[in-house]
């Protein structure tokens, strides 16, 4: 038999054309057909995928806290808040199914948690999300755009859950997503421009749609590349939408607000007794709309909470505490070299210092760890048998110095 020509049988490309070609027993495939393949393989099986999926077993709230414990340390009111949240959020999922016509419906309370960047919002949210079993996905507010602009559709974000969720649609249905930085979509009351709306508010309104509780057709591949791709309905009436954001100025607020019942007829005991250095604590509803999010966006996002900024006593419990403490990643990572790392309290006290004086929050924990212990990964794994590292001020003082961290200073 003549040997089959180098083309792809599909498409009919010829070698040269493609930049690989398969060759199976009597034809070829190029890595274009292979792509289109693998959409209509995605399309289908989402099709296909079982629509029933078990119930969780769920924990109770103070069970869902303590899980939260042994990962996110400190921001006790949060995980209370969330906790209880979650719990009603999928309670009300397992007993859908046996609502009966008439039936109160209860309906879902997704979140907003307000705080500064690095205070353990999003690690709030993943391990949340770790502990149902349940897809899970970041979505950035600030690369939302209104349909037809330059930039994400508000859709891509539950185009993003269900590639998490292997495309199986009843399980993305129940899925967290995660709305970071939602404040930047604020609408900004000083905003010169009255003729054009540059205010995000047409983003808020396709969120508002998504979170509310509606069918969504979504492009299982994201984005506008596919324009001929088959769309995948997604219910979001059950997914739990988690948003968060900075809010920078939400402060002064709740600060007019609390001065302003306080001049009223109703002076409230406790409101005497402001906490003027924390007054994230007394976020209402109410900061929200006066922030720039429109009224119908914070209805739907009813359960309202923040993060503390985390001092130095709490940063000292992130090096050690959790399951996954940066110390205890560390001790493994150098066992595995079969080095044994150990820390002076104090040497650990002087991380959590420079973490504070340079302004770096959590995130800067990791970045001193790494930069003082570089030399060290660099230089012990090809040193003899019976190895061990243990670190203290002076040894740290010395390879701080050295850090990029460091000469942040001098510029
Ligand atoms: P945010 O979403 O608020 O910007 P992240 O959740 O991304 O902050 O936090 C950044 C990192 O800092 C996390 O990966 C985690 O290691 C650490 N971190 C922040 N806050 C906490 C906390 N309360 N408990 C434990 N780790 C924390």
């Amino acid at each position: 038999m003549a040997k089959t020509s180098e083309k792809c049988s599909f498409c009919g490309r010829d070698k040269k054309e493609t930049r690989i070609l398969i060759a199976g027993l009597s034809a070829h495939i190029c890595d274009s057909c292979v792509q289109q393949a693998q959409i209509i393989l995605q399309e289908e099986l989402a099709a296909e995928k079982p629509k029933e999926i078990q119930d969780y077993k769920l924990l109770k709230p103070v069970e869902i806290k303590k899980y939260l414990d042994d990962y996110v340390i400190g921001q006790e009111e949060a995980k209370r808040i969330i906790s209880v949240a979650v719990y009603n959020h999928y309670k009300r999922i397992n007993h859908a199914s046996s609502i009966k016509p008439g039936d109160v419906e209860i309906e879902k309370s997704n979140i907003v948690i307000i705080g500064e960047t690095g205070t353990g919002k999003t690690l709030l949210a993943r391990t949340i999300a770790k502990m149902l079993h349940v897809p899970f996905c970041i979505a950035d507010a600030t690369a939302l755009t209104e349909a037809g602009y330059v930039g994400e559709d508000v859709e891509s974000i539950l185009a993003r859950l269900l590639q998490v969720a292997d495309y199986n649609v009843a399980a993305a249905e129940r899925g967290i997503v995660f709305i970071d930085e939602i404040d930047k979509i604020a609408r900004k009351a000083d905003n010169p421009s009255i003729t054009r709306d540059v205010s995000g508010e047409g983003v808020q309104q396709a969120l508002l749609k998504m979170l509310e509780g509606s069918i969504v057709n979504v492009p299982p591949q994201g984005g506008r590349k596919h324009p001929e791709q088959k769309m995948i309905q997604i219910n979001t009436q059950n997914i739990l939408f988690i948003t968060g954001g900075a809010f920078d100025g939400i402060d002064k607020k709740i600060a007019n607000r609390l001065q302003t019942s306080r001049i009223g007829y109703k002076i409230d005991k406790k409101h005497d007794s402001i906490d003027k250095d924390n007054l994230l604590q007394y976020i209402s509803p109410v900061d929200l709309k006066a922030f720039g999010l429109i009224p119908e966006l914070v209805g739907r996002i009813p359960i309202v909470t923040f993060m503390h900024t985390l001092d130095k006593a709490t940063l000292r419990r992130i090096l050690t505490e959790p399951k996954n403490a940066l110390i205890k990643q560390f001790t493994k990572l150098f066992e595995l070299d079969n080095i044994k790392l150990t820390f002076d309290p104090e040497a650990l006290d002087f991380i959590v210092e420079k973490s504070v004086e340079f302004k770096l929050g959590a995130r800067g924990l990791r970045s001193i760890l790494e930069g003082i212990l570089t030399d060290s990964m660099f230089e012990l794994p090809s040193k003899g048998t019976n190895k061990s590292l243990h670190v203290t001020v002076p040894f740290i003082q010395e390879k701080f110095q050295k850090t990029s961290i460091a000469r942040l200073k001098v510029a």
